[in-house]
């Protein structure tokens, strides 16, 4: 039987569907992007995810443009963002998540 490809809905995917940071609703999409993995849009409040990826690479796009959400959410505009922070940061976020509990 064919592995079925990890979706919003898939219980074991550290991706979630939607969240809250300081009172603005954000909505995750998968969606075909164009050279990039994922994008963060502060003004839709959407993190978009590149729908090619699948597993572990998704979720540490997902928590790489999740810092991006949390430094929109601080008023930092996105000049200010340093990706080697971001990046770091998020690969941190992932971590934690696959391995609390454990
Ligand atoms: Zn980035």
């Amino acid at each position: 039987m064919p592995k079925a490809k990890p979706g919003l809905s898939d219980s074991k995917s550290l991706v979630p569907d939607s969240f809250t940071l300081a009172g603005t609703r954000w909505e995750v999409k998968r969606e075909m992007l164009t050279g990039e993995m994922g994008h963060c849009s502060r003004d839709e409040a959407i993190i978009r995810l590149n729908n090619k990826l699948a597993g572990q690479i998704e979720e540490s796009t997902f928590y790489h443009e999740l810092v991006h959400a949390v430094l929109f959410s601080m008023g930092k505009t996105g000049d200010k963002h340093d990706e080697e922070f971001v990046d770091l940061f998020g690969a941190f976020l992932h971590q934690f998540m696959l391995t609390r509990g454990k």
